[in-house]
């Protein structure tokens, strides 16, 4: 998958991008990541990519014009391109956003500064607006490294285990059940003993409760998509009545 960043700060990029997973999947021709300094996009003799905002107020705003030509240049490569535009005034960027983003060939993410871009760049160029959640950032590259990062788990061959991105939180619309590993006890806390029973079925299903329970607790609100059997909704119910 071909990802290219229109960004004023690619030095940024630097090991988010090219250590561990992502790195590997680069090396293995599964992602084609390109970064385009959009400073270089611009034509006056100080490469000034802002400007004050019409209608006065605090800040500054990206140019429209080294934003449109660096978007028609890159266009040029990509023709396929989805372009995404980061901004805390887009659609949430959540699991359902990643797996949809990865069956695209080509994206194209701007990283915002400032105040944020002319909007007439999301006008003439942007497909979607994408939001990383309730908060706002200095700028769009952390948002653009987060969105690549989790688009990436849903290509195949980037996940060494390929299961793990269906088991992982989000995954069946529940949160992950809790995970141990060696020692069987730390400090007194001991390793639930369904895990260490070998019985595969008991494993499940205790994985499944404690899945139902954590996102009781911290995202009651996936409970309402979730796919849940009769007895499932049995434990939901006995969660609650604790809770109350
Ligand atoms: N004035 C903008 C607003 O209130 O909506 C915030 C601009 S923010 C300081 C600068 C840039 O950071 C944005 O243009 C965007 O690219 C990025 N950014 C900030 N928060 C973000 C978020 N929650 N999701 C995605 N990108 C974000």
């Amino acid at each position: 998958m071909k990802f290219d960043i229109l960004t004023l700060f690619p030095a940024m990029f630097e090991g988010p991008l090219t250590e561990s997973i992502i790195r590997r999947a680069t090396d293995k021709g599964l992602l084609d990541i390109r970064l385009h300094q959009l400073r270089d996009y611009a034509t006056d003799r100080h490469k000034v990519v802002d400007d004050a905002p019409y209608g006065g107020g605090d800040g500054m705003v990206m140019k429209v014009e080294p934003l449109a030509a660096c978007i028609e240049a890159v266009k040029a490569d990509r023709p396929k391109a989805r372009i995404i535009l980061t901004t805390p005034r887009g659609r949430l960027f959540d699991d359902a956003a990643a797996r949809e983003l990865a069956g695209e060939e080509e994206l194209v993410i701007i990283c915002g500064r400032y105040e944020g871009v002319d909007e007439r760049v999301r006008e003439l160029f942007v497909d979607d607006e994408f939001s990383i959640g309730d908060v706002v950032l200095t700028g769009g590259e952390l948002a653009a490294m987060m969105m690549v990062d989790a688009i990436a788990r849903f290509i195949p061959g980037v996940l060494g285990s390929p299961g793990s991105a269906e088991t992982d939180s989000f995954g069946n619309g529940l949160l992950e059940y809790p995970h141990y590993t060696r020692p069987a006890e730390f400090r007194g806390l001991a390793v639930p003993g369904v895990l260490l029973s070998g019985n595969h079925a008991e494993v499940a299903r205790w994985r499944r409760r404690k899945a139902i329970e954590k996102t009781l607790q911290v995202r009651p609100d996936l409970l309402r998509q979730a796919d849940l059997t009769d007895e499932e909704r049995r434990w939901l119910a006995e969660f609650e009545a604790c809770s109350r």
